[in-house]
C-alpha cells in the first residue's frame, strides 16, 4: 500500500533510504522504518508517525552499512505503532522484511508458525513472511527459502528482504503491489515501490511484473519467477524530470498540480487532435481499432474521483458517440454479477495510478468474461496498463497530492478524445468532431483565466471556512462535478459535504437547509441552466447561503446568490473541465484556512492498492 525503498551499492544506505522515503511521503502513511546490514549485524530503527521522526531517531543512532531496506506503512493489520511498523524480523533477527499489501492467509500461516515455536512481535500480517522464510532457510539457501515462502503466501505484496547471512544481497518480489528497480552507475541498485523514490539517482529502471522476484548484488541483478525460472527483463527509461515531482515554488503539491492543468490539457491532447477533419487519434488504441468499431456497449469501472470522471465520460459517450454506457464502482463490479456481451462490449478501467486494487479486480473480472479491456491511466507502466488489451495515457505527469486534481481533468480530457474517436467511427459528423476538437484546444487559455481567480476564491473560502456542512448541486454533465466538488471538500478540508444531482434536492436534502448550510450550485449556461437556477432559488428560499458558479457575463445570478464565481464559456460537454477547477481551488483554500495540510489528508493514501 505504501512505500518501499531499497539500496545496495557503495553509498551510505541510510542517506538513500531516508531520501527515498521522503519522496514517497506523499502517498500517505502512518509509520516508517528501515533496516541496514553491515557484516554480521542488522540495524533496525522504526518509529510511528512521520519520516522526520525516523530521521531524528537515526540521528541518535546512525545506521551503518551500504545495503538496506526502508518502508512507510499504511496499516491494514494491527495498529499503527512502533511494534507494527516495518521492517519485521524473524525469531533470530537474521533477516528483515518490508512489505506493501496484505497477506490474506496470514492467520492460518501464523497459527502453524506459532505451533512450531515461532515467537511473534507484532500484530501485522507481514511478520509471518519473515518467519516463513526463516523456517525454509533452516534447510535451503536463502534465495530458495525466499521463493518458497512466497509460494505459500496468498494475497498482495511488494516485498524486500535483507539478511545478515548474506549481507551483500537484497531480495525483492511483487504480486499486485508495484516495485521498480533503478539501475545506478558503478553497479549500485535502487529499489522503490514508486519511481519517485529513485529518480534523483537514476532513470534506468526495470519494472517488476506480478509474480516476479529479483536478487540484487554487487555483481548484478537477476529476475526470477517464484518457481525459480530465470526471466529476462527489459530496461526502461523514466522521462519525468526531478522538477516534475518536486513542489517547486508552491506551498503545496495540490496547488502546483491545479496550476498545471492548462498543460495537462495540452499534453493529453498533443498529437491526438485533428481539428480540421474533426478526428481524434489515439495511438494506444490503434491495435484494437477493428474491435472498437464493433462495440455496442461500454462499462467504465473506477473508484473515487476517477469514478466521477467516468460518470462525466458516460454523459459524453452516450450523447456524442451514441454508445450505451454504464459507470460502475470497481469495488462493486467485481462482486456482483456483471452480465457482459463479450464480442460487443468494452470495459474501460479508469485509474490515475493504474494500481487501484478494486478497479484492477473489476478489470480482471471483465477480462475473465471475455470483454475487450481498455485503460485510461496516468502512471506509465502500471499494472492496469499492462493487463488491459489497449489504453490511453493521460500524460498528466506524476500526481503527488493525495486528492486528485490534474488527474481528474486529464481523465475528462481523454474521455472527450475517446468520445470523438468512437463518435466519428459511428454517426458523429465531421462538423461536430471539429467543434469538440477546437473547443478542447481552446481550454488551456480558459483554465488560466480561472486559475487567475485563486485569490478571490481564497477570500470566499475564508468566509465559509467555519461551515459544518455544505451541499453541492449540479445537473447533467455537472452532476458528477458537484459530487467531485463535495468529495474534494471532505477529503482535504474535513467538512461534511454532500454532492447531489440538483433535481434530487427536493427529494430529500432540501430538508437539511437552513442559514448554517451553504449550497454551492453549478449553474453554467447550458441546456439545463434554467432548471438549476430554480433549484438555486429553492435553496435561497430556505435561507441557505448560496454560492453560484456560472459563466462570465451572466449577471442575473448575482441577484439571487450570496456569492458568484465566474468561469469562461465552453460547449456543454466540456464544461466539467472548467467547472471543477474553482471547486478544487475552493476546497484547497478551505483546507488551508482551516489549518490542514491539503497534500496529506488524514486517513487517506494516494493509490488505494488494497481492497
Ligand atoms: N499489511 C501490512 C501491514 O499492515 C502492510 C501495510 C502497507 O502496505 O503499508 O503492516
Amino acid at each position: 500500500m505504501c512505500g518501499i525503498v531499497g539500496y545496495i551499492g557503495a553509498r551510505r544506505a541510510e542517506d538513500v533510504l531516508l531520501d527515498g522515503l521522503r519522496r514517497l511521503e506523499y502517498r500517505g502513511y502512518d509509520s516508517a522504518g528501515k533496516a541496514t546490514v553491515q557484516g554480521e549485524a542488522i540495524h533496525v530503527v522504526k518509529t510511528p508517525g512521520k519520516v522526520v521522526h525516523l530521521t531524528e531517531a537515526l540521528a541518535r543512532t546512525p545506521a551503518p552499512g551500504s545495503v538496506g531496506i526502508a518502508h512507510t506503512r499504511w496499516a491494514t493489520h494491527g495498529e499503527p505503532n512502533q511494534a507494527n511498523a516495518h521492517p519485521h524480523l524473524d525469531c533470530r533477527g537474521e533477516l528483515a522484511i518490508v512489505h506493501n499489501g496484505i497477506i490474506e492467509n496470514y492467520d492460518r500461516l501464523k497459527r502453524g508458525l506459532i505451533e512450531r515455536g515461532h515467537a511473534f512481535r507484532s500484530d501485522t500480517d507481514t511478520e509471518v513472511v519473515a518467519h516463513l522464510i526463516e523456517e525454509y532457510a533452516a534447510k535451503l539457501p536463502l534465495e530458495e527459502a525466499f521463493l518458497a515462502a512466497l509460494r505459500d503466501v496468498v494475497g498482495t505484496f511488494g516485498i524486500a528482504v535483507v539478511s545478515r547471512r548474506e549481507p551483500r544481497k537484497l531480495y525483492a518480489a511483487r504480486r499486485g503491489s508495484p516495485l521498480v528497480v533503478g539501475v545506478g552507475v558503478n553497479g549500485e541498485y535502487f529499489l522503490g515501490s514508486d519511481p519517485a523514490a529513485l529518480i534523483p539517482y537514476t532513470r534506468d529502471v526495470v519494472y517488476l511484473g506480478d509474480d516476479e522476484a529479483v536478487v540484487l548484488t554487487d555483481e548484478g541483478m537477476e529476475t526470477f519467477s517464484f518457481d525459480r525460472t530465470r526471466i529476462q527483463k527489459q530496461r526502461e527509461q523514466i522521462n519525468w524530470t526531478v522538477d516534475e515531482i518536486e513542489r517547486g515554488r508552491f506551498p503545496h503539491f495540490m496547488l502546483k498540480e491545479m496550476t498545471e492543468q492548462p498543460s495537462v490539457i495540452v499534453n493529453s491532447t498533443r498529437g491526438r487532435l485533428d481539428v480540421d477533419n474533426g478526428l481524434a487519434k489515439l495511438g494506444g488504441l490503434k491495435d484494437v481499432d477493428d474491435r472498437l468499431r464493433k462495440i455496442e456497449r461500454l462499462s467504465l469501472v473506477a473508484c473515487g474521483s476517477a469514478y466521477l470522471a467516468a460518470m462525466v465520460g458516460e454523459y459524453m459517450l452516450e450523447e456524442y458517440a451514441e454508445i450505451p454506457t454504464e459507470t460502475e464502482l470497481g469495488s462493486e463490479y467485481r462482486y456482483r454479477k456483471p452480465i457482459l456481451d463479450p464480442g460487443r462490449e468494452a470495459v474501460i478501467a479508469v485509474s490515475q495510478s493504474g494500481e487501484t486494487a478494486d478497479t484492477l479486480g473489476a478489470l480482471r473480472e471483465a477480462k475473465e468474461k471475455g470483454a475487450l479491456t481498455l485503460g485510461i491511466v496516468n502512471a506509465v507502466g502500471s499494472t492496469i496498463t499492462r493487463e488491459t488489451d489497449a489504453g490511453v495515457y493521460l500524460h498528466a505527469g506524476p500526481e503527488i497530492a493525495v486528492a486528485s486534481t490534474k488527474g481528474f481533468v486529464g481523465q475528462l480530457s481523454v474521455f472527450a478524445l475517446l468520445t470523438v474517436l468512437l463518435g466519428r467511427q459511428r454517426r458523429m459528423s465531421q462538423a461536430t468532431g471539429s467543434r469538440i476538437a477546437a473547443e478542447l484546444a481552446a481550454l488551456p487559455a480558459k483554465i488560466e483565466r480561472i486559475l487567475a481567480q485563486s485569490d478571490r476564491i481564497k477570500a470566499l473560502a475564508k468566509k465559509y471556512a467555519n461551515a459544518q456542512s455544505m451541499l453541492y448541486l449540479g445537473r447533467k454533465y455537472n452532476a458528477p462535478v458537484a459530487l467531485e466538488g463535495a468529495l474534494k471538500l471532505k477529503e482535504i478540508a474535513y467538512i461534511h459535504a454532500e454532492g447531489y444531482a440538483a433535481g434530487e434536492m427536493k427529494h430529500g436534502p432540501i430538508a437539511l437547509l437552513d442559514p448554517s448550510f451553504p449550497v454551492l450550485a453549478i449553474a453554467t449556461k447550458d441546456s439545463i441552466y434554467e432548471k438549476v437556477k430554480s433549484n438555486l432559488e429553492e435553496a435561497k428560499a430556505r435561507r441557505a447561503p448560496v454560492i453560484a458558479l456560472t459563466n462570465e457575463g451572466n449577471d442575473e445570478l448575482v441577484r439571487i446568490a450570496d456569492d458568484v464565481i465566474f468561469v469562461p464559456r465552453t460547449i456543454e460537454m466540456l464544461a466539467p473541465i472548467l467547472n471543477v477547477i474553482p471547486l478544487q481551488l475552493f476546497a484547497y483554500h478551505m483546507a488551508v484556512a482551516r489549518g490542514y495540510d491539503p497534500d496529506k489528508p488524514r486517513n487517506l493514501a494516494k493509490s488505494v492498492t488494497v481492497e
